[in-house]
């Protein structure tokens, strides 16, 4: 039987199930270290567990809850175990979880200012800390004729990037009347971008035929000289170079891009020029990690993901542009029933016009809970250790003659791989995932299979990546010895 006689929930039933569930939260955080990183899940085990069909009368919600510890939990990765080093961080924190449980809560639609605005002033007005936070360029400030707007993914925030390039090289003509046939639109990134580049392209009418992948040097950092090269050639035959995407920290090695050397090129050829730096863009919080912003001066349009690495949970991309009348541009449209006298009077934003979607939720209360709760400082202090940490783990590499590092380590992410074939590397990475007390990704550089080991879960102590780093090498050391014959164990 549902516990009340009506079937929605009464504000103290809501208050007593809402403690709960932070309850079980609470108990979650502390546990999270003991579960297997990595689900050991069996395909299908979750839906076996499930009934066939919907229920036909309400259920008493700690039934609910405890299907989440019977059900859920066991089909799990555990993104917030200290031990996560997997892909990149998704860290999320106490603040953030309690400020969108608030934006849930109150569930107002920001799509319009007139919706709710402080929504949309609030999220205005800590995009701008944002830029000032990590010394950005000042021409995306919103009191200029830049401004900045939450997306809900680092993809998002290229494909509109693209519709603002597309807007801007066309003239409009593009939003008009589709992408023109008799004028090719080329758009370039490195080899080494996200795959978000070319799906943007593709959604944006642009096809992934018109990207080119640029070379990359030692470093897997896109070479301006090959992009130059490129876009000259490409003129030559009569096609525009609109578009170029540089990454600040790619997905699979953290290689930067020279931003100001790429920048120049787009300037010569009149390209709009995107820089991604998903992940690694929370570093700039610390000034002595702003190396990796140099040459940000020149960029059209630049996102960071603080759902990556600034301790707010998905979703939360912070997307800036320099003139933000493009973006608007490509896409604006006003029917009847949107309008309203505060958006004619032009005195305030729409950030519908700012992405795809119509509706938006309130995404900057989490952001702002956790700038206001850690304070810059105490990101910093974070990231630092984060960093520092990346740093020790890529010298225990350099340091085991086993192991070898496959690219340079700048942040929080390092690349490595052990001496021996691929397969060898590959066996390891599935063993000490198998484990669960450690979850590790891999990648491809320079054709070999490569491990990567990136530190940014907000709980992870140094003794976590202590305790990684020794069951990577004593179960590389076990298989070594297996290899050799010996079937001891170590
Ligand atoms: N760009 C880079 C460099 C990334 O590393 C990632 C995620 O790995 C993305 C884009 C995509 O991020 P999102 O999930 O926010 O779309």
């Amino acid at each position: 039987m549902p516990p009340s006689a009506t079937p929605h929930m009464t504000p103290e039933e809501f208050r007593r199930y809402g403690y709960a569930v932070v309850d079980w939260l609470a108990n979650y955080q502390r546990r999270v270290e003991s579960f297997p990183v990595l689900s050991q899940a069996a395909p299908n085990s979750t839906r076996a567990l499930l009934p066939a069909e919907a229920p036909q009368q309400g259920e008493p919600f700690e039934l609910i809850l405890a299907d989440v510890e019977r059900i859920i939990l066991p089909g799990l990765t555990h993104w917030q175990s200290p031990n996560f080093f997997a892909y990149f961080p998704a860290n999320s924190s106490g603040p953030s979880v309690l400020g969108d449980l608030l934006s849930s809560g109150l569930g107002i639609q920001g799509m319009l200012w007139a919706t709710s605005p402080a929504a949309t002033e609030l999220e205005t007005h800590v995009l701008d800390w944002l830029v000032d936070m990590l010394d950005l360029p000042r021409g995306f400030l919103s009191s200029g004729s830049g401004g900045g707007v939450i997306q809900d993914s680092a993809s998002s925030a290229a494909l509109c990037a693209i519709l603002a390039a597309r807007e801007r090289a066309t003239e409009g003509a593009t939003n008009r009347s589709g992408v023109n046939q008799q004028q090719q639109l080329l758009a370039y990134c490195s080899s080494q971008a996200h795959s978000s580049i070319e799906k943007g392209l593709r959604v944006a009418g642009i096809g992934s035929a018109n990207l080119r992948l640029v070379e990359v040097d030692e470093t897997f950092a896109l070479r301006p000289d090959a992009l130059r090269a490129q876009m000259e050639e490409d003129r030559r035959g009569g096609a525009t170079p609109f578009f170029v995407a540089a990454t600040a920290g790619t997905t699979s090695s953290n290689a930067m891009d020279p931003l100001d050397r790429i920048g120049r090129v787009c300037n010569e050829f009149g390209a709009w020029l995107h820089v991604d730096a998903a992940m690694s863009g929370t570093a700039a919080l610390c000034p002595e990690l702003r190396f990796i912003h140099k040459g940000l001066d020149y960029a059209d349009s630049y996102c960071f993901d603080p759902h990556k690495w600034m301790f707010t949970n998905f979703d939360c991309t912070a997307f800036y542009v320099r003139e933000r009348q493009r973006l608007i541009s490509a896409l604006t449209i006003i029917p009847e029933y949107l309008r309203n006298q505060a958006s004619e009077s032009g005195a305030v934003w729409d950030y519908r016009d700012w992405h795809v979607p119509l509706g938006r939720r309130f995404r900057a209360l989490k952001l702002w809970f956790v700038i206001r709760h850690f304070g810059v400082e105490g990101l910093r202090q974070y990231v630092r250790r984060h960093v520092a940490w990346g740093r020790q783990f890529a010298g225990w590499v350099r340091d085991d003659r086993h192991f070898q590092l496959m690219a340079p380590a700048p942040l929080n992410l390092v690349c490595f791989r052990h001496v021996g074939p691929d397969d060898f590397n590959a066996e390891l990475l599935r063993r000490i995932n198998q484990t669960g007390r450690a979850y590790l990704t891999h990648t491809r550089l320079s054709g070999a299979f490569t491990l990567r080991f990136c530190v940014g879960q907000t709980n992870t102590e140094l003794r976590h990546v202590e305790a990684a780093w020794l069951l990577i090498q004593q179960t590389a050391a076990q298989m070594r010895l297996e290899a050799a014959g010996h079937n001891s164990p170590i």
